[in-house]
């Protein structure tokens, strides 16, 4: 699903570079639910933002589904993202001003998807996170766990090969975190391939393969018996 080799990633900082990445080597198969923890500051964001086609590599190599990704235009990177990557993000990132069901929409809107069918559509993942009830509300109307399930819901209308999410629980308390994960960890049994950024134990030990970053290189990565929530 996804292969990188030998991955450099320096930030110019005015006066010195900063090498953030470097010479990371990660292989990712269908279905596989992986997490990524380092300390602050080791280059999670700067990984699954590559990852995502949001940010660009300095060199090695990056294939997502066998595509190479070099060089790719500002319509090219967004049409990649749209067709194969599922974003979640610690702070929600909702739209105030739309209600759940809109926000949920809102990736098939710029797939040109008929608004009929996005609301129907719309609606089926909100009951898939357990919000049918919440369609007509304003992200402000939510809590915390509400808001992200409406998130996960708009990660996965498009039907993404990935779900890349930083943090996802960084702003739930530990029973929040629990459901997100426990739903999470639904998706993947239902085959999506999932990569997770946390600094939190608990939720790496609910994935199946902990990636740990440590000044830039990939310190450890192996497969783990994952902890099934029920
Ligand atoms: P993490 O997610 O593991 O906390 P990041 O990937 O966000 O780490 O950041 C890694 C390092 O790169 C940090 O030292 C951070 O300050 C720096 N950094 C991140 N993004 C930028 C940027 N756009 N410009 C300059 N430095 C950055
Ligand atoms: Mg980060």
């Amino acid at each position: 699903m996804l292969v990188i080799k030998d991955l450099n990633k320096s930030y110019d900082t005015g006066k010195s570079k900063l090498h953030v990445l470097k010479g990371i080597n990660l292989s990712i198969d269908e279905g596989e639910f992986v997490s990524i923890m380092g300390s602050s500051g080791s280059g999670k964001s700067t990984l699954l933002n590559i990852i995502g086609i949001l940010d660009e590599k300095d060199s090695g190599i990056y294939e997502l589904d066998g595509i190479p990704i070099e060089h790719l235009s500002e319509i090219r990177a967004a049409e990649y993202r749209s067709k194969f990557l599922g974003f979640i993000f610690q702070s929600f990132n909702l739209i105030g001003y739309k209600t759940a069901l809109e926000n949920v929409a809102l990736p098939l809107y710029y797939q040109n998807i008929p608004r009929k069918e996005r609301n129907h559509r719309a609606m089926e993942y909100l009951e898939k996170v357990g919000l049918a009830d919440w369609a007509t509300h304003l992200p402000n109307e939510m809590s915390g766990g509400q808001k992200q399930r409406v998130a996960i819901a708009r990660a996965l209308i498009t039907d993404p090969k990935v779900i890349l999410a930083d943090e996802p629980t960084g702003a739930l308390d530990s029973k929040t975190t629990y459901d997100i994960m426990k739903l999470l960890q639904e998706i993947n049994r239902e085959g999506k391939t999932i990569i997770v950024v946390t600094h939190e134990p608990d939720v790496a030990a609910e994935t199946k393969r902990n990636v740990i970053l440590k000044d830039g290189v990939i310190e450890s990565d192996e497969f783990i018996t994952q902890r099934v929530l029920q």
